[in-house]
């Protein structure tokens, strides 16, 4: 069994924002899907828009997302457990012998639908890359970073 890559859309929400989750300080923040997705112009590393902490983009995803993730690796497990077992038992059993095997198929897990409901955060699109970026932009929070180039906005 090689690498095995396991791809699944995130749906955004009614403007097209995906949730992203800051690493260091917890926050949230949305982020254009098509932007940080974007083939032309890769994002690799991404800023907190609320610390400034810069990490490599998959730190940024949400618990969400890395919860879907793991729900899709751990039922292609099982897809591959249950086709090897099934195998196994079929084999087993055309053998004229006294074991006979019998095997449950284990039971998928499930895996939920992504969506983003629209929240209260405010759109800011930075003057030096011109990508956008929601954030929820408090009384007290005197500086929010640009995702992509990290300078203030
Ligand atoms: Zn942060
Ligand atoms: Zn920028």
């Amino acid at each position: 069994m090689g690498n095995i890559t396991l791809s699944f859309t995130v749906q955004g929400d009614s403007e097209g924002y995906v949730t992203f989750e800051c690493p260091y300080c917890g926050s949230e923040f949305k982020l254009q899907a098509g932007e940080v997705q974007s083939d032309e112009e890769p994002v690799l590393e991404l800023f907190c828009p609320y610390c400034g902490l810069a990490k490599e983009k998959s730190a940024f995803w949400s618990k969400d997302v890395r919860d879907k993730a793991r729900a899709l690796a751990e039922n292609y497990m099982i897809e591959e457990l249950n086709k090897a077992f099934g195998k196994m038992a079929r084999s087993i059993n055309r053998q004229k012998s006294i074991i006979k095997m019998t095997y449950k198929p284990l039971k998928k897990v499930y895996v939920k639908e992504l969506k983003n409901a629209d929240t209260a955060e405010t759109e800011f699109q930075c003057t030096c890359c011109n990508r956008r970026v929601k954030a929820l932009y408090c009384a007290g929070a005197s500086k929010i970073f640009c995702p992509y180039c990290g300078v203030d906005l």
